[in-house]
């Protein structure tokens, strides 16, 4: 079957979905052609399954945490049993539930959905195998949202009892010893949820720190956290294989040491998905193992965009939506480019941890002067109620005209704060306009402004 269409979209994933149904929105003529199942890895192997399992892991240690003496004056008589199975049959229903949603809003939006695995023979042409047979797709335009996949280490092949983040958020049983390799985000919010739930977890990591984009003062928090739980982590250690589940790795003194793993989860970075599928057919240059791309989304060939982790870092769904949301608008005739201030990340570890913006060390390097200002959760009354109270809100502003430039935090919740913070960045907020906002009382939102106050040199609860 032949089918012709304004827009194409390849891959159901943050991007391409977005991307598809703000086409539809806007009346173009849009097919999306996914392979696996819409929503992505975002919505089916990543950001939403490994938020469950964090929430099911905190809530069953949190429940354990009541037994025996007890905790806040509850009491539970016997410690709280898991069926593991039956929590990711949990989480996989949130997974499904997302996944039907994803389809719907496609459909409401009037994109045509084409199942099966798109092969490009020139770049406005495709092949898909779909249940029905062949369907080729000719485009006028085309967005290349294929997305990345889980990065494999030569020597430590996936397969059997070496996982990646996509088997661990399907295991259904818990491990009694789970070793991680790599302490990134995806291996540390992985890792500590497995603790949580009773497996003994241990981390080897090449680098001198673990999560090792973030400061060293932004990560104290949750290197405390691992060390108060029994968590391992061998820094300067470098994995050499795996055999009879047992883990060879080189210390960071240059021995040779193992280590036994019912499971070795490897969390080493992910992939582009850029083989398999025609790319080389399209002509579009390169940026490394990334389709290279302008503020507007373009490839070098003529209407051919690319969005999200296809396109290199910083790998995150709201990214992959953003650039969506913006390549639909111009495609459907809008002035619109990519250029945000900023892009927040978040690490949902315990506690979890914040990064909006520049550092002051950063800012140094781009001859920027700054001043830097920090609340502590502990000074936080709402925190103190939620037991929320280690971290802080660190705010960094130019020194000449107070404009904020970055804010970094660490806490229990205070992912919840990112969007506030990415809103003072996209709208050059000075450090007067975050402290003079009234912030309810009491919430952890309080932080934010008596860090902007604290920067101008008077906070008034520290
Ligand atoms: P993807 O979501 O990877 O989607 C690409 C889609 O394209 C896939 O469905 C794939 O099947 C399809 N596809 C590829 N090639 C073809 C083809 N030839 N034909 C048809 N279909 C094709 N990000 C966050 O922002 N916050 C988080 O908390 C977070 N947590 C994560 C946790 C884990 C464990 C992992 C693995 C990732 C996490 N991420 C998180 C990253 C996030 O999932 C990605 O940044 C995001 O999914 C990228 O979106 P995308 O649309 O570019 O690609």
């Amino acid at each position: 079957m032949d089918m012709k269409c304004k827009l194409l979209v390849i891959g159901a994933g943050p991007g391409g979905y977005v991307a598809a149904i703000r086409a539809g929105q806007l009346g173009l003529d849009t097919i999306i052609v996914e392979g696996d199942r819409a929503g992505g890895t975002c919505l089916i192997r990543g950001c939403i399954p490994s938020k469950a399992l964090i929430h099911a892991a905190d809530k069953y240690q949190q429940m354990a945490r009541h037994t025996g003496k007890g905790h806040l004056g509850i009491r539970l008589a016997a410690k709280p049993e898991l069926d593991f199975a039956a929590t990711i049959n949990w989480k996989d229903g949130i997974v499904d539930r997302l996944n039907g949603g994803v389809e719907g809003l496609l459909k409401k939006a009037g994109v045509k959905q084409v199942k099966g695995w798109a092969k490009f023979k020139n770049a406005k042409t495709c092949d898909v195998e779909t249940g029905d047979g062949t369907v080729t797709i000719t485009a006028e335009h085309v967005i290349l949202a294929n997305g990345s996949k889980a990065a494999e280490l030569p020597f430590l092949p996936f397969g059997g009892d070496v996982i990646s983040s996509t088997e661990a958020l399907c295991l259904t049983e818990v491990p009694e010893n789970l070793v991680v390799v790599g302490a990134g985000y995806i291996g540390l919010e992985l890792g500590i949820a497995y603790g949580k739930l009773g497996a003994k977890v241990t981390f080897i990591e090449a680098e001198e720190r673990i999560l090792a984009t973030y400061d060293n003062e932004l990560t104290a928090p949750v290197r405390k956290w691992l060390k108060n739980h029994n968590i391992k982590t061998h820094l300067k250690a470098r994995a050499s294989g795996f055999k009879d589940n047992i883990l060879s790795y080189t210390d960071r003194d240059g021995a040779e040491q193992t280590i036994a793993a019912d499971k070795l989860l490897v969390t080493v970075g992910r992939k582009a998905n850029t083989e398999g599928w025609g790319l080389e057919n399209m002509a579009v240059d390169m940026d490394g193992g990334f389709i290279k791309i302008d503020k507007y989304c373009r490839t070098s060939m003529k209407n051919v965009w690319a969005i999200g982790d296809i396109t290199g870092e910083p790998m995150l769904a709201h990214r992959a939506s953003a650039q969506g949301e913006t390549v639909a608008e111009i495609i459907a005739g809008k002035k619109r480019e990519f250029t945000p201030n900023a892009i927040a990340a978040v690490c949902f570890t315990d506690p979890e941890i914040i990064a909006v913006g520049i550092s002051a060390e950063q800012a140094k390097a781009d001859g920027i002067e700054t001043i830097v200002g920090k609340f502590p959760l502990m000074a936080n009354g709402r925190a103190l109620t939620m037991e929320a109270g280690e971290g802080f809100v660190r705010v960094t502003a130019r020194a000449d005209n107070h404009v904020i430039i970055g804010i970094h935090g660490v806490g229990p919740h205070i992912s919840e704060l990112s969007g506030e913070f990415a809103l003072a960045l996209e709208m050059g907020a000075r450090l007067e306009d975050i402290a003079d906002t009234i912030h309810v009382h009491p919430t952890i939102a309080e932080s934010f402004a008596e860090s902007a106050l604290a920067t101008l040199g008077h906070a008034i609860h520290i």
